[in-house]
């Protein structure tokens, strides 16, 4: 895949750039290699001054900002500045929490191991490969750059091919703000070249977000050379809506949680359950408004939904589709070809789904929803657990014991109630089963790139 900014608006090369060469590509995890040895023993209090000054460049830079990821992948602009945004904050949670979170922690009994003191401390690995996608191109990298940086660790990032004017900048924002000169690197490499720089011995760990057939790869490469691997891959996350939910309010919040990001969102609900009881209703009311959204531009304020990001993005989406419609499946919104340029796609509600499917089991990433009728909990949990995907989940009722229920039987990284899915800095994230392994975010998410070393002292 060329390295290139291509407008999914229109379809036109904007800009191409040429991969680093070997030599480059050397200069960049030697930065990374050296600024580690500078980074590694400066207290967090610096460490936090220099995150905090980096979230205030992003904060002033934030409409340029928007302007770039709306240009290189689609989203809506007004979605594009809440990213921009919303990396600054987690820049500064963990400018505040860092220290907390990686605090020593004495064993309260340390006559139980013999010792007059034990504890464990958490210290740096060393450089750690950041392999991203395109659909949040700032905020999937910060989300690992800010708490690798404060744990005293540096970052080399392998970014999308198609969002490279976002990974240039993304280069210079933590030297910028006065962190080491390397602490964050961007090798723009193809995905090739993905194997070479993660067998290098200088690098340590590698975080991988994007599809399962690159985490697949990634995390073999991780496992032949014993390196430790987090994986944030795909999600097929179901949306549950039992007979005491408020009904209206369920039914906006899933267009939302499906078209946000035109609809490529790992997190986004994609398979929308509904008790029989409540099913004519709820479906009525989200065709509506999944046939309300206004689709066109995305640097027009006032459009709900612009293009998928990629001309085969696109081409998948359709692909799924039809095969349902073939199958028997019934539209109940969307589903007509947009004409014209760019990569852009109605957002569509199917029904009347069949295990024969490939929307059953597979990722639909954008704004493509399927709506199932279920009969009971049992059979609601049956459905939402059949993918080999664990993201997340929402569920929407106001009994208790449904909660309850689904809560502890739902096979997924979260459980949002009478609410969508969203990743907060406050709390862990990630998945089970093929969305993989590891958490982001709060305590466990800094935690992970960290060698927790055992001190007993006799
Ligand atoms: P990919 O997984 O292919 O891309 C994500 C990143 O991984 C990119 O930097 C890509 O580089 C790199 N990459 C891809 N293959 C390999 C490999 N074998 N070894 C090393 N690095 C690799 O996502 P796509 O853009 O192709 O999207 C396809 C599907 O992935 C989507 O339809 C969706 O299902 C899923 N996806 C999930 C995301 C999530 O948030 N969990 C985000 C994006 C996609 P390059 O761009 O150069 O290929």
């Amino acid at each position: 895949m060329a390295i290139a900014t291509i407008n999914p608006a229109t379809g036109e090369t904007v800009k191409e750039f040429a991969p680093l060469d070997a030599a480059a590509r050397e200069r960049g995890i030697a930065e990374a290699q050296s600024a580690y040895e500078a980074l590694k023993s400066t207290s967090y209090a610096q460490r936090g001054e220099w995150m905090r000054a980096s979230a205030g460049i992003v904060e002033s830079e934030a409409d340029d900002l928007a302007r770039i990821l709306t240009l290189e992948m689609g989203k809506p602009i007004a979605q594009a500045k809440a990213e921009v945004l919303k990396c600054a904050k987690n820049m500064r949670f963990y400018a505040d929490h860092a220290e907390g979170f990686l605090a020593d922690e004495p064993l309260q009994d340390p006559s139980a191991v013999g010792a007059s003191k034990a504890y464990a401390v958490y210290q740096p690995l060393g450089v750690i490969l950041a392999v991203m996608p395109w659909n949040y191109p700032l905020w999937q990298v910060v989300r690992f750059a800010a708490p690798a940086l404060m744990a005293g660790n540096t970052g080399v990032l392998k970014h999308a091919s198609n969002v490279p004017q976002a990974a240039l900048w993304l280069d210079t924002i933590f030297e910028r703000g006065g962190f080491p000169t390397g602490s964050f690197r961007t090798l723009l490499i193809g995905a090739r070249e993905v194997e070479g720089v993660l067998r290098d011995p200088r690098i340590q760990a590698v975080t991988l977000t994007g599809s399962e057939p690159a985490g697949r790869s990634v995390a073999a490469i991780a496992g032949s050379e014993v390196k430790k691997s987090v994986m944030e891959l795909g999600g097929s996350d179901p949306f549950i809506v039992m007979p005491s939910a408020d009904l209206e309010a369920a039914a906006t919040t899933a267009v939302k949680a499906r078209v946000q990001n035109n609809g490529q969102s790992c997190i986004a609900a994609k398979r929308f359950l509904v008790h029989a009881d409540v099913y004519d209703e709820f479906a009525k009311l989200f065709a509506d408004k999944m046939k309300a959204l206004k689709v066109g531009d995305p640097f027009d304020e006032s459009v709900d939904v612009g293009p998928v990001a990629t001309e085969s993005g696109r081409a998948d989406l359709i692909e799924l589709l039809d095969d349902a419609v073939a199958k028997g499946a019934t539209v109940l919104a969307g589903g007509t070809p947009v004409d014209g340029p760019g990569w852009f796609f109605t957002p569509t509600l199917v029904t009347d789904l069949t295990d024969d499917m490939r929307l059953v089991m597979e990722e639909a990433f954008g704004p493509l929803a399927s709506l199932y009728k279920v009969a009971d909990r049992e059979e609601a949990v049956r459905i939402a657990n059949q993918t080999t995907f664990g993201l997340s989940s929402a569920v929407w009722t106001r009994d208790a014991d449904d909660e309850e229920h689904f809560v502890r039987e739902l096979e997924a990284g979260a459980v949002f109630i009478n609410g969508m899915t969203v990743s907060y800095p406050e709390l862990p994230f990630g998945g089970v089963k093929n969305s993989g392994f590891g958490r982001e975010l709060a305590k466990e998410g800094i935690r992970e790139f960290t060698n927790v070393k055992t001190v007993w002292r006799g």
